[in-house]
């Protein structure tokens, strides 16, 4: 984003900017749940990047990238275009894997990309306009939470019949968090009726059926997969060098290695000082140092090391306009959780979307 948000000044120095998305526009996880919810609308949550790019002088490419041929220093398209680059930077993220579990089954959701969810509404919507609906979720983790919370809060404000939301997280729910972030969780999810069932994982999904590894087999109308995230596959498939997760493999500087001219942050790299967790902080904290590298590199100036920094706060948004905050000791939940969340997140996003009008 702050690379992006001074792409003129590469243009500026005469250099050439090319940037490469699957979207018009990139949406923000952060508030990607509470979109489903409706408590954003998606142009709340999204920043119009072909948009930003152009009006600076840039050159956005809708499209994909599939590899890279790191010796060459070519990007391959899905069009099969090819881009050639002096410097390159991977910020291509994560995403959820379908995995086996997955029989090529109608009316299953990933939460990512972002703009799933979307489509995810309108189908909950329509469905639940008719019928009471069985929304199952499978995954044991905060994304799992917070799409349950807000599917409730969806179904609340604009389903006409009831639905009953089921979470499938395998044997123990929010288990990374301490005790007292599941318990709180547990609580709000729970009071709604929202079922947290922890008796063991799911073998297969089928279009309207999850099976669990114990044969019980349930019934549902929509499924979201909330199964925890992967690096992009792009950096295996290009032969770069990778870390213990499948990320591309960086210095303290951001920066292969191997390839001093290709750099990247966010969840699709394996920062090698100190794996770093997959949440958006990070991607966050990285983004100056990224930019100044990414000029550096091309300027021929000394590069800035990347300090991950201390312990980061985390607020999840339970879809009932309360949340639950934790950071080291501190935990509570409750509506001024939410209002802090959503203030640091709607600031977040006025910065980057202020760009667009200016
Ligand atoms: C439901 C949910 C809620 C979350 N909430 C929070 C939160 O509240 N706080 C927090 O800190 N973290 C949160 N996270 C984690 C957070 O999403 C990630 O850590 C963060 O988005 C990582 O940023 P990124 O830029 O690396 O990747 P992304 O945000 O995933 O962005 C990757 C971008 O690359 C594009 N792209 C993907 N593949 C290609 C390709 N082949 N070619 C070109 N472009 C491509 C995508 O379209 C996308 O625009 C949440 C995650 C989920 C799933």
């Amino acid at each position: 984003m702050v690379t992006l948000a001074n792409l003129h000044k590469f243009i500026e120095k005469g250099h050439k900017v090319t940037v490469i998305g699957p979207s018009l526009y990139h949406y923000y996880s952060g508030m990607g749940p509470g979109m489903l919810g409706k408590v954003y609308a998606p142009e709340d949550i999204r920043f119009a990047t072909k948009h930003v790019v152009e009006k600076q002088g840039g050159s956005f490419i809708l499209g994909k990238a599939v590899c890279v041929d790191p010796k060459e220093k070519k990007l391959i398209l899905d069009s099969g275009e090819t881009v050639l680059y002096d410097v390159l930077s991977f910020n291509v993220g994560s995403y959820v894997p379908e995995t086996s579990i997955v029989d090529t089954a109608r009316d299953v959701f990933t939460v990512k990309p972002i703009e799933k969810l979307i489509d995810a509404q309108a189908r909950i919507l329509e469905l639940a306009s008719r019928k009471k609906i069985v929304i199952g979720i499978i995954g044991g983790g905060p994304s799992a939470a917070e799409i349950a919370g807000n599917a409730w809060r969806l179904t609340q404000d604009y389903g006409t019949n009831q639905s009953r939301i089921i979470i499938f997280a395998g044997k123990d729910f929010m288990s990374r968090f301490p005790v007292d972030v599941k318990k709180k969780v547990s609580r709000s999810l729970k009071r709604r009726g929202i079922e947290i069932f922890e008796s063991g994982y799911v073998e297969k999904i089928k279009t309207n059926e999850i099976i669990l590894e114990s044969g019980e087999s349930y019934d549902t109308d929509v499924i979201f997969l909330a199964v925890g995230v992967k690096p992009s596959s792009i950096i295996k498939k290009s032969d770069l060098p990778i870390g213990a997760d499948g990320g591309l493999l960086v210095n303290q500087y951001l920066q292969c290695s191997e390839y001093p001219e290709i750099f990247g942050g966010g969840d699709c790299i394996y920062f090698k000082n100190q794996p770093l967790d997959k949440v958006g902080v990070y991607a966050v904290r990285e983004n100056p140092v990224l930019y100044r590298n990414l000029m550096a590199s091309i300027e021929g100036e000394a590069l800035q090391p990347f300090d991950p920094g201390g312990d980061y706060l985390l607020i999840f948004n339970m879809g009932d306009g309360t949340g639950v905050l934790c950071k080291r000791w501190l935990i509570f939940d409750g509506r001024l959780a939410f209002k802090i969340k959503d203030y640091i997140d709607r600031k977040f996003m006025n910065t980057f979307q202020q760009i667009e009008k200016t």
